[in-house]
């Protein structure tokens, strides 16, 4: 399995000199198994270039895209993505159920014409949408996928992706469950902490062992103080539940978008030199860059 990097960045794009070497694309990523249907995780801007090379490539005819949310970082790449013009593709869209609109109705609305000069029905490609839950289906001849859901102010899905025992998840865009009585009475703060420790002990048995955990690392530890609820987790954060889950590897994601390449170097650095004490032992831990390439 070959995992590659085309947007890291969360929020909204962030281009310029201080960002050029982790990159400014919004989440994009692409994994590709031999004689296997290609699969996108999110369509951030970085979907655009990944666009480009797909049409250079004339073995991909069949694409499926997952979608972990629909907020717009996740999406707004999705109309300048060259294979939806061309007759030559089937491309299989899939995202998270929601209560009011289904994943074609929120992915037309970005196209009408108040937003963008083609519509969904006006596309060339053989387009179908999927609206999902936590399930496990399988693409393709022998690729597994399994989805779990995060904590997000909107509905959310992790991805996981098994291919020959070698296993990869798309973690973006959660935070820590938390109790959300806390300031209740006795009963309903007891209450509320079974419940995040329920939420938490089923995100760490979808997450145990996987070989690469990709997960979102938007904040500092100091940061995440005054944005509890915007659903982000601060690197220390994720690199713990890499470590509580047993992923083989943490690739922090979804950057903030005021992150300097200096930055997020200096956050590395930091991370990998700390002790972390009381749960002994460390793991190797990545951040995700445009065109970093992962292979399994
Ligand atoms: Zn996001
Ligand atoms: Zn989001």
């Amino acid at each position: 399995m070959d995992i590659k990097f085309w947007g890291v960045r969360g929020s909204i794009p962030s281009p310029g000199p201080d960002t050029s070497q982790f990159g400014g694309n919004t989440p994009c990523v692409e994994i590709r198994n031999e004689n296997e249907p290609l699969i996108i995780l999110d369509a951030g801007t970085g979907i655009r270039k990944l666009g480009l090379d797909i049409m250079q490539d004339k073995s991909v005819s069949e694409i499926h895209i997952f979608f972990s949310h629909t907020h717009w970082d996740h999406i707004q790449g999705l109309p300048f993505f060259l294979p939806l013009f061309s007759p030559k593709y089937t491309i299989k869209l899939y995202g998270p159920v929601h209560y009011s609109k289904n994943l074609e109705q929120i992915l037309s609305q970005q196209m009408e014409y108040t937003y963008f000069p083609v519509r969904v029905q006006e596309l060339a490609a053989n387009l179908s949408f999927h609206d999902i839950a936590e399930t496990d289906f399988c693409i393709g001849k022998e690729v597994k996928i399994s989805t779990k859901y995060v904590n997000h102010p909107v509905v959310c899905l992790a991805y996981k992706i098994m291919v020959n025992g070698k296993s990869f998840i798309y973690a973006t865009d959660h935070e820590p469950y938390r109790n959300l009585f806390a300031d209740g009475n006795e009963n309903d703060r007891e209450e509320g902490r079974l419940v995040a420790q329920e939420q938490t002990d089923a995100l760490i048995d979808f997450l145990d062992g996987v070989d690469t955990l990709c997960v979102d690392g938007q904040y500092t530890p100091k940061e995440y103080k005054s944005r509890v609820g915007w659903g982000h987790s601060s690197v220390d954060h994720s690199y713990q539940l890499g470590k509580e889950s047993g992923a083989k590897e943490v690739i922090l994601f979804h950057h903030d978008p005021d992150r300097t390449d200096a930055d997020l170097q200096i956050i590395l650095s930091d991370l990998q030199n700390r002790s972390w004490s009381p749960l002994s032992g460390t793991i190797p831990v990545r951040l995700a860059r445009e065109q970093l390439v992962i292979t399994l």
